[in-house]
């Protein structure tokens, strides 16, 4: 339906490595023969579910194929292309600071290379306004959390308001947020947004409690925060009270088995309370979708008219990080456009 393509749309939860495109992959894998790596193991098609575990294999498989700055500058370009293609016109994309001995690859590098392909998107005239969260992956504890918030920090102040804030992902079965907290406090304390991932397994509900005193700024996915699920009054009213906009990814979350299916995914939840939504693609690459395709996704699941999906689509202007003249200009682009999708 050309409608949702029309549509223009804010993508607030997206990983770079898992938003690399199959035609991309293609590119990568044939620089690299001699990994021996097969195009079915960077993807997951539609229709088929995975652990989530095997869906964390998947990134360990793309991590090796993306290791060098140019492969990084490449595959951030035409992930923003496409983004843009769709009709993203506001982007915050994601992503873990790597640093690879074999390429030379520092994690500061790494932050400028993704910032460099901002630029030169942003130059080459491509119709969207990118910003970067700088990624901590939870596995790698204490020591590493800091670090990467000293870098995100560093960049926040040099970087032109590119950097604007903090994401919290990684495999949720290892490790504990009581361990990141004093890094996430200090990253709030200078300033930078923060978008957790939480309660995305049954067994987080002690971590959610605490980390939603922060309080966090957006949560990604939150899937087992309610009652219903296992999750408790306490975090909804968490939730609630502060008004935290939530990041919800379908496809991932049914492909990934941590939602039985579409139509019990928690967006009805949160929706029918009138909590702010957002719709987002988590990883385009790996889980085989787009924005355009999620939209449509919800609105066919849950019944939901054009209108209300403009409203969706309009209201996460609101949940991003974006400066207020920024979210005020990405306004009137949505005024402008309005007569001409509905
Ligand atoms: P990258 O940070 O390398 O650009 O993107 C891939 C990384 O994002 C993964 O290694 C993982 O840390 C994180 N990630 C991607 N998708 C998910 C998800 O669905 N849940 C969680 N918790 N982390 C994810």
């Amino acid at each position: 339906d050309p409608f949702y393509r029309q549509l223009p749309k804010v993508e607030l939860h997206a990983h770079l490595n898992g938003s690399v495109s199959s035609e991309t992959m293609e590119q990568l894998i044939a620089r690299k023969p001699q990994l021996n790596i097969e195009h079915s193991m960077t993807a997951i098609r539609s229709g088929q579910r995975r652990t989530l575990d095997e869906c964390f294999q998947v990134f360990k498989v793309i991590h090796q194929l993306v290791d060098s700055e140019e492969d990084i500058l490449m595959v951030a370009k035409a992930v923003i292309q496409e983004f843009a293609a769709d009709g993203v016109k506001y982007l915050e994309l994601r992503s873990t600071p790597r640093e690879e001995t074999k390429t030379g690859l520092s994690k500061r590098r790494y932050v400028e290379t993704v910032i460099e392909a901002i630029h030169q998107c942003k130059q080459e005239g491509v119709d969207i306004d990118v910003r970067f969260l700088v990624a901590i992956d939870r596995r790698n504890g204490t020591k590493v959390a800091m670090e990467t918030v000293k870098l995100a920090e560093d960049f926040m102040l040099s970087s032109n308001g590119v950097v604007v804030g903090l994401d919290l992902s990684g495999d949720p079965t290892v490790g504990h947020g009581r361990d990141l907290l004093p890094a996430l406090q200090k990253a709030r304390n200078c300033g930078l947004k923060l978008a957790l991932h939480l309660s995305e397994i049954p067994s987080q509900k002690e971590e959610s409690e605490l980390l939603l005193d922060l309080p966090p700024d957006r949560i990604g996915h939150g899937t087992f925060l309610h009652p219903e699920v296992g999750g408790s009054d306490t975090l909804v009213d968490k939730v609630c009270k502060q008004k935290i906009p939530i990041e919800l990814c379908l496809t991932s979350n049914v492909t990934g088995q941590t939602v039985p299916s579409y139509d019990q995914h928690h967006f009805k939840y949160w929706y029918t309370r009138g909590h702010p939504c957002v719709l987002c693609t988590d990883d385009k690459g790996v889980f085989c979708t787009d924005l355009s395709q999620e939209y449509q996704l919800a609105a066919s699941t849950f019944r939901l008219s054009q209108e209300d999906v403009w409203d969706l689509s309009q209201q996460a202007i609101h949940c991003s990080f974006a400066p207020e003249p920024v979210k005020q200009q990405l306004e009137q682009k949505w005024a402008k456009l309005r007569p001409v999708c509905l």
